[in-house]
C-alpha cells in the first residue's frame, strides 16, 4: 500500500481538500490525521473492519480500546447511553477540546472499537482539520495516536510516516500538534469522575466542574502496581518509549545536574552513546556530548509540546542511553511525568 501525503493549512483550507481523506474513511481505509492534542489514526468507528485495522497498522493489542471522536454534541447521544449529569456538565465545559469522557457505549459501536468493555470513550477535538474531517465524511472516527504502539506518540506528520508509511492509505500533514500530549481520559459513567489518564486538562479545571473528582490510583504511582488493574486498559502498556534506555533523575535541581553529569560520564567512559534531557535553563550545566533541551521551565507548555519530540530524537541520534531531568511541577508536569515514568519504565533515580 502507497501512503498518500496530502498537506493541509488548519488555518486556511477548503472542503475539497478533505474529500480524498473523507471517500477513504466512508469506504473503511485509515487516515492519519492532527488534532489538538497528538496525531490520530482514524477509522470508520462503526465498521469493525476499520476498526481492525487499526489496531493491525499499529500492532496494538486489541484490549486496548479506541476513542471514538466526534464533531458536535449530538452525536455523543448516538453512541453513548446512560449519559450522567456529571459527564454532560464536563463535555459542555470542555468540548470540543483535550478531554476524553467514558461512557456506557450504545449497542451500534462495534465492540471491537472498545476492546470488548461494555464502556466507549469519546471525545470532540478542537482542530479544525478534524472537526471538518468528521463532519464532511459523515462517520465518527475511531482514533487512537498514529504511532506503532509502544512508541512515541507522533506530534508531526514526520512522525506518522516514520513509524506507519505503507500501512495506512493516508496522512494529514497540517504542521505541528498543538499540545502535544494525548487527551485527559475522565471515566464518568459512574456518580463520580475518575481520572484515567492526566492530560491538559487537570483535576483543578474538571473540580471548577463537577464535585468529588478522583484519581486512579495507578496513574499516580512512581512503582509498577501490580497488585491495582489500571482501568483505562492502554495504560497497563509500556508505552511512549525510546529504543534507548531512560533514566529520570529527580530532587534538588542542582544536585540532579551533578548526579546527571556523573552516570552520563561513566556510560560514556564505556563508549556508549549517551545523551541528557535538559531544559534551556540547564543545558549549558552538561558535560555530556549530547545535551538536548526539552522545553522552557518558564513556559511549562512548551515541556509538553517538547516531549515526544524529544524521544523520538534520541532515537535518531541513536542514545544508548538517556539521562533526564524531573519536570513534575506546576499544571503540565503531572500529565508530563505520567509518560516519562512509562517511556522510562519507571526507573527514577534520586539525586
Ligand atoms: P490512545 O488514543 O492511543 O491514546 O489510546 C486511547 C486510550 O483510551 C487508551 O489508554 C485506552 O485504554 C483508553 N480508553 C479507550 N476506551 C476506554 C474505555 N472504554 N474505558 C477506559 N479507557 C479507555
Ligand atoms: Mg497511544
Amino acid at each position: 500500500m502507497v501512503t498518500k501525503v496530502q498537506k493541509v493549512n488548519p488555518e486556511d483550507f477548503s472542503k475539497e481538500e478533505l474529500k480524498e481523506a473523507c471517500d477513504i474513511l466512508k469506504n473503511g481505509g485509515l487516515v492519519a490525521f492532527p488534532t489538538e492534542t497528538v496525531y490520530g489514526l482514524g477509522g470508520d468507528a462503526l465498521n469493525p473492519f476499520a476498526a481492525s485495522k487499526i489496531y493491525k497498522a499499529k500492532g496494538r493489542p486489541s484490549d486496548n480500546p479506541l476513542i471514538v471522536h466526534i464533531a458536535d454534541m449530538e452525536d455523543l447521544y448516538k453512541v453513548a447511553d446512560g449519559i450522567t449529569e456529571n459527564g454532560l456538565k464536563l463535555a459542555k465545559t470542555f468540548w470540543p477540546g483535550p478531554l476524553t469522557l467514558i461512557f456506557k457505549k450504545k449497542e451500534i459501536v462495534p465492540s471491537s472499537v472498545t476492546g470488548g468493555l461494555l464502556t466507549v470513550a469519546v471525545r470532540m477535538p478542537a482542530h479544525a482539520v478534524a472537526r471538518e474531517l468528521i463532519r464532511q465524511s459523515g462517520v465518527y472516527i475511531a482514533a487512537p495516536s498514529a504511532n506503532i504502539s509502544g512508541r512515541p506518540s507522533p506530534v508531526r506528520a514526520e512522525h506518522v510516516i516514520e513509524d506507519l508509511d505503507g500501512r495506512i492509505d493516508m496522512v494529514i500533514d497540517g504542521g505541528s500538534a498543538g499540545i502535544g500530549i494525548e487527551s485527559s481520559i475522565v471515566d464518568v459513567s459512574g456518580a463520580d469522575p475518575v481520572i484515567l489518564r492526566p492530560g491538559y486538562i487537570t483535576k483543578a479545571m474538571l473540580e471548577k466542574v463537577a464535585e468529588s473528582v478522583y484519581t486512579d490510583p495507578v496513574i499516580e504511582s512512581r512503582v509498577i502496581r501490580k497488585d491495582i488493574a489500571a482501568k483505562a486498559p492502554g495504560m497497563k502498556y509500556r508505552h511512549y518509549a525510546p529504543k534507548g534506555e531512560l533514566v529520570i533523575v529527580e530532587g534538588d535541581i542542582q544536585k540532579v545536574t551533578a548526579k546527571i553529569n556523573m552516570l552520563a560520564e561513566e556510560k560514556e567512559k564505556k563508549g556508549c552513546k549517551t545523551a541528557v534531557i535538559a531544559t534551556n535553563e540547564t543545558k549549558d550545566k552538561y558535560k555530556c556530548s549530547i545535551v538536548k533541551s526539552i522545553g522552557s521551565r518558564k513556559h511549562e507548555a512548551s515541556i509538553a509540546a517538547g516531549l515526544y519530540d524529544i524521544l523520538r530524537e534520541m532515537d535518531y541520534l541513536g542514545a544508548q542511553y538517556i539521562y533526564s531531568e524531573s519536570f513534575d511541577n506546576d499544571i503540565l508536569g503531572g500529565a508530563v511525568m505520567n509518560r516519562m515514568i512509562k517511556a522510562a519504565a519507571y526507573h527514577i533515580v534520586q539525586a
